[in-house]
């Protein structure tokens, strides 16, 4: 029948106008965000060995991780760096992480317009990192809560 098409559209349209909106007015209003979504990594130097498998997982190459040797088996983490300049947040290397060491999550209010910043060393990504913990009740995006040692120090950086 000529018009069948109209009709059906118009139907659709009638059934929406009595829907409540499905969009949040944004930036007055924010859509919850599970803990564990890609918005971010977040890299946690206490539980991080310094094995380099994340680096080695990385398809971009964005991971530098450097160490020298510490106490016993253990290794100093002298540098541990990510490239977000070229990070397209496959989570590749959150999965490849054997202690959880670098999880996806974290803030998604780090736009920043200055590209170079993009480019962030051990001790930005430790701030992060605290920050992620202070807002997030002490816990990682696993759900695992993190150490006491670390909550103090947290507590201690106020
Ligand atoms: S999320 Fe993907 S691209 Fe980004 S650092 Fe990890 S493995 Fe590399
Ligand atoms: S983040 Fe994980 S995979 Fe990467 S160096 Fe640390 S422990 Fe190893």
């Amino acid at each position: 029948m000529y018009g069948l098409g109209i009709l059906k559209g118009l139907m659709v349209t009638f059934k929406h106008i009595f829907k409540p909106p499905t969009t949040v007015q944004y930036p007055e209003e924010v859509r919850p965000i599970p803990a564990r979504a890609r918005t971010n990594l977040v890299w946690f130097e206490e539980r991080c060995t310094g094995c380099s498998t994340c680096a080695q997982a990385c398809p971009d190459g964005c991971i530098l991780v450097a160490t020298s040797p510490g106490e016993g088996d253990a290794l100093n983490i002298d540098r541990f760096e990510i490239d977000f300049r070229i990070c397209m947040y496959c989570g590749l290397c959150t999965e490849a992480c054997p202690y959880d060491a670098i999880q996806s999550g974290g803030t998604w209010k780090d736009v920043t317009d200055d590209f170079d910043a993009m480019y962030r060393d051990k001790d930005t990504l430790t701030k992060f990192a605290h920050d992620h913990l202070k807002e997030n009740d002490f816990m990682y995006p696993s759900g695992q809560r993190a150490p006491e040692d670390v909550i103090e120090l947290i507590k201690r950086e106020g």
